[in-house]
């Protein structure tokens, strides 16, 4: 059982740095049109649990198709260390590889079929309930 614990990442240039309290006992990858394209491993948290500690100004939002979830980048460096993910956009989605001295390869990697969003979604809110 991985403890709850707290991490901090930051962006590539480093202006972009935040602080996540999370159980890492999973990360996630996506095959959405966008994720699979920038490669991030996301683990949700409830919104108190992560904090923007510096960068906030040099974040860039982007938004596509139904402009629920919200995708941040750092608009010096170009990396997405969080998100606000469509399935729950009042939650975040930490984007694990931003975070320092995880072991990725430790920890258990489930996939979002985000291809085809709407099955996959209703499948995981079948699952939560
Ligand atoms: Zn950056």
């Amino acid at each position: 059982m991985t403890a709850r614990a707290r991490y901090q990442g930051c962006c590539h240039c480093g202006r972009v740095s935040f602080e996540v309290e999370a159980r890492l006992d999973y990360v996630m990858a996506c095959n959405c049109s966008l994720c699979r394209r920038i490669g991030a491993l996301w683990h949700g948290v409830a919104e108190p649990n992560l904090r923007i500690t510096s960068g906030e100004s040099e974040l860039l939002l982007y938004q596509f198709n139904t402009r629920t979830a919200k995708h941040y980048s750092c608009k010096h460096c170009g990396v997405h260390p969080f998100s606000r993910p469509r399935l729950d956009p009042t939650r975040w989605a930490v984007n694990v590889r931003c975070i320092d001295g995880v072991d990725l390869s430790a920890l258990p990697l489930k996939h979002f079929d985000g291809a085809n969003w709407e099955e996959a979604a209703k499948a995981l809110y079948a699952k939560r309930a």
